[in-house]
């Protein structure tokens, strides 16, 4: 189904949003160093070029790792009063709330996720700042009972200078639910958004900045190839924080090995939403088409694998195929677009393939599987694929094993618990599942035994900054928001105090109490 057409809202090229180029955001201002290369970031619906951006290569990415070191010795931010830190990541809440539309904007025209996406999404985004500034407010140290005349107290303290490194599927988001915790901790960092859509984050970069955020505290390099390689292998990092597919985190990891430096990853995923013959089906049909296809299948936790049980599964697969058929395609600043195109060239060549091989391997076509007709002049040309459920999968098909990162959903059936289980597990991923069930026991009993870091309980998708997300298996290591994202981005020092007056030598000969 298109949806109904709009005048489209050009980005405001030129106006203080939205520049037609941007350089690197180092030390509170934009960084151009001379005859420097760029690159074009395109506007995936209509395959036009949006703006350029410096290809930051090692040497500005070590420019930016310096500046962010030298404001990180220098204090202004990693030995401010906590109650002052607090204020000025509030005082960023504030000042991006106020500008989400237009950040929304931006997102969804760099992105092609839809409008309607990106205006919920982005709304919510000032809670993180807000919640790890109440965080940090109100964070106790702990006393551990050390035997004898000690009080030990333990403090949280930075861990320094961290590289941040993110993906295109939700730019702002993946970014904010880093930056908030890393800066909350008195870090200083350098993100550096995917090259496909870094424009708001750089943007972002700069709000901080005008709301008070010391030079060099929060630094950002966007660039395509060597950049991020060239982050996560600086010797003077001590973390890394990086969201992205699978092979990346691998390489993250060895180059951040080198130099002993902490690793955060978040990476990819193959969801099964797991639907037992007692859900209420009307609700799992809407939830589960909800959790496959928002961001047009384009995230870590997108409900790639539809395990439905084996009594309702052809009559549940038809009505979600009739649903999915439904969703509105079209151009994403429209507001009543439901699904706006793949990111990229490479992202559509790889969805086709996927869908090829589907079909190869035996599934069954049941919608989708192509581009889109009819969606008018100006998207015509644009990353479009009709969202796509392939049926009677098997296990150990290679569109059911491997993360495609598009509209492309599996769907076979499970006998009875102990099969939904296996089949839910048997996957190189575990980061995220969901369990369609009325009974209450089965549900609770079904998700303790998933290997995967986040579970939703007849629902699919939520995310609040509270919570912790993060995955189990090849889906990364640690974990982002709540407490635990504190935790990552800080360290314990340890004081021990003695009291005790009674004189001390041990080295003192004769001495009975060492005796
Ligand atoms: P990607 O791995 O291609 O790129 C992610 C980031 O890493 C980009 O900024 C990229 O420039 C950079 N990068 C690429 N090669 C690098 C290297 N050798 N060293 C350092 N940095 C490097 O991923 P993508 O295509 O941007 O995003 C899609 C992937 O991200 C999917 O696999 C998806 O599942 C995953 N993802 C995971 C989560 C999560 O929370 N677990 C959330 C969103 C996306």
């Amino acid at each position: 189904m298109l949806a109904a057409s709009r005048q489209f809202l050009k980005p405001r090229s030129g106006s203080r949003f939205f520049q037609s180029h941007y350089g690197a955001w180092i030390d509170g201002k934009e960084f151009n160093p001379p005859n420097a290369a760029t690159y074009d970031v395109e506007d995936p619906a209509r395959r036009t070029k949006l703006c350029t951006v410096l290809d930051a290569d090692a040497a500005v990415v070590d420019k930016a790792v310096k500046s962010s070191r030298a404001a990180f010795e220098s204090g202004s931010w990693s030995r401010m009063d906590v109650r002052d830190r607090a204020e000025i990541l509030n005082e960023g809440a504030r000042a991006l709330r106020k500008r989400v539309p237009e950040f929304a904007e931006v997102e969804s025209i760099q992105t092609g996720r839809a409008i309607r996406e990106m205006n919920a999404q982005l709304g919510r985004l000032p809670e993180w700042l807000e919640y790890f500034a109440a965080m940090i407010r109100t964070h106790e140290g702990t006393c551990p009972p050390f035997k004898g005349n000690y009080v030990n107290y333990v403090k949280r303290v930075p861990l320094g200078v961290a590289g941040l490194i993110t993906p295109w599927n939700h730019p702002m988001l993946i970014a904010i639910k880093k930056i908030a915790p890393a800066l909350a901790a008195g870090n200083s960092i350098i993100v550096k958004p995917s090259e496909f859509a870094p424009i708001t984050v750089l943007e972002f970069a700069k709000l901080m900045t005008e709301v008070g955020l010391p030079n060099g505290v929060f630094n950002c390099v966007a660039g395509q190839g060597g950049c991020g390689a060239a982050l996560s292998g600086h010797s003077d990092l001590d973390m890394v924080d990086l969201t992205g597919g699978t092979p990346t985190g691998r390489k993250v990891h060895a180059a951040a090995g080198e130099n002993l430096c902490t690793v955060l990853s978040e990476l990819g995923g193959k969801a099964p939403m797991v639907v037992f013959n007692d859900a209420d089906i009307d609700q799992a049909i809407n939830g589960t088409v909800f959790g496959s296809f928002i961001a047009t299948g384009q995230t870590c936790i997108a409900g790639t694998r539809l395990l439905v049980q084996e009594d309702i599964y052809d009559e549940f697969v038809a009505r979600y195929v009739e649903k999915v058929k439904k969703i509105g395609i079209g151009d994403p600043q429209n507001p009543n677009t439901q699904m706006g195109p793949v990111i990229n060239q490479g992202q559509l060549d790889k969805v086709r393939e996927f869908c090829s091989l589907g079909v190869q391997e035996g599934g069954k076509l049941l919608c989708g599987g192509k581009q889109p007709d009819g969606l008018g002049a100006e998207i015509s040309n644009g990353y479009y694929w009709e969202p796509t459920v392939i049926g009677d999968c098997t296990p150990d098909m290679r569109v059911v094993r491997e993360e495609v990162f598009g509209p492309v959903i599996v769907a076979y059936s499970f006998k009875d618990e102990a099969d939904a289980i296996a089949k839910a597990n048997d996957s190189d991923f575990g980061l995220a599942a969901s369990v369609w069930s009325k009974d209450i026991k089965r549900a609770h009993r079904v998700a303790d035994r998933l290997d995967v870091g986040i579970v939703w309980l007849n629902d699919h998708h939520r995310n609040d900054p509270s919570s912790p997300w993060g995955g189990m298996k090849d889906s990364g290591v640690g974990r982002e928001n709540g407490i635990e994202a504190l935790h990552e981005y800080t360290q314990t020092r340890s004081v021990v105090v003695g009291f005790d007056d009674t004189p001390f030598d041990w080295f003192i000969e004769g001495d009975a109490r060492y005796g």
